[in-house]
């Protein structure tokens, strides 16, 4: 067989993961590809599967723990960007980040993606974790993915919005991780500009006011349990401040946990128990992750 480097052209070796997550945190990836096109991407999967790799797709890294040992893998960062507007639809590579579709989708006079402003996520990962706020999410404005589909062979098939199985936090795509979001195509509504400015003026502002917004951080490190804030539960358990090593839980909002600038994947961990350890004794809640774990 010929050298991985040969069959994957721009493939690195140990690689620093920290760089690429939000939290600043992560180890050292055996390899590390970039997938400037979706169909780099799909070579990348097969080149994993033919050097019997595990894999991994990173998108924008805010959604994620990785630990400081590292992954023994390919990890393929996805950065194919293309993105088309036609009328109310608009074709999304998963590497598309969401602040590049909220502009597009504000500057064509579209409505429908207002809550997405301020989060420093990718398409893919987004509709893999149904990403939303204030009562909105990514699912709403789904018509169609183009998946790569891993089995004893690789497939691409497009799925349609139902049969992507999304729930608060969840979709078919986090439940099977033999699925790769390639692209999106969405379909909008026709707003005003001035309007859709004001709402995405007023959700950063709602941000900034509430969110460390400038430190290191994963965003909601744990889903709310129905009827309930994470934050709000922690926060009654006296955890805001709280530190393990260069890692807080917040002191601005409970369910963010910060790097202060030299904390380990373990003194997050730590934290991350710690809190649900507190929130199970005092209010008998089993606090659940948002946040996606690599390398543990
Ligand atoms: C300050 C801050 C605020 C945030 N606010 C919010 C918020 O309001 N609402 C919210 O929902 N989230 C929020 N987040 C979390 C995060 O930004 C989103 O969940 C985001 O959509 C994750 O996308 P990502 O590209 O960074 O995914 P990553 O962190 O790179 O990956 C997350 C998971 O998705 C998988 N994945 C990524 N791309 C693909 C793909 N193409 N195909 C298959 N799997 C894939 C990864 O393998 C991993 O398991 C916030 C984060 C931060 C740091």
């Amino acid at each position: 067989m010929s050298s991985i480097e040969n069959r994957l052209n721009g493939i690195k070796k140990n690689i620093l993961l920290s760089s690429y997550t939000t939290l600043g945190i992560g180890g050292q990836a055996k390899y590390f590809f970039v997938a400037k096109d979706t169909e780099s991407i799909i070579k990348a999967v097969q080149v994993a599967k033919e050097y019997k790799l595990d894999f991994f797709i990173l998108g924008g890294g805010s959604n994620l723990l990785i630990s400081d040992k590292g992954f023994d893998g390919l990890v393929i960062k996805t950065e194919n960007r293309r993105i088309e507007q036609n009328k109310l639809e608009i074709l999304a590579g998963a590497g598309v980040l969401l602040s590049q579709l909220v502009r597009l989708s504000e500057r064509a006079e579209l409505t429908g993606l207002e809550w997405a402003a301020g989060i420093p996520g990718t398409v893919g990962g987004a509709i893999r974790g149904n990403s939303g706020a204030f009562g909105r999410s990514i699912s709403t404005v789904i018509q169609e993915i183009k998946v790569l589909e891993l089995d004893s062979e690789i497939i691409i098939r497009k799925y349609l919005r139902d049969q992507c199985l999304f729930d608060y936090r969840d979709s078919i795509f986090k439940q099977n991780k033999n699925l790769v979001i390639l692209e999106a195509r969405l379909t909008l509504e026709k707003g005003n500009r001035e309007e859709i400015k004001k709402r995405i003026e007023r959700n950063l502002n709602y941000r900034k006011e509430k969110q460390p917004i400038g430190l290191r951080s994963a965003g909601s490190i744990f889903k709310n349990p129905e009827g309930f804030s994470a934050g709000k539960l922690i926060e009654m358990c006296n955890l805001k401040g709280a530190k393990k090593g260069g890692a807080e839980i917040s002191k601005k909002h409970g369910n963010f946990i910060v790097n202060l600038g030299d904390a380990s994947s373990e003194d997050v961990l730590y934290l991350i128990n710690l809190a649900k350890e507190k929130v199970k004794q005092k209010f008998n809640i089993v606090l659940k992750e948002e946040i996606e774990y690599l390398g543990f």
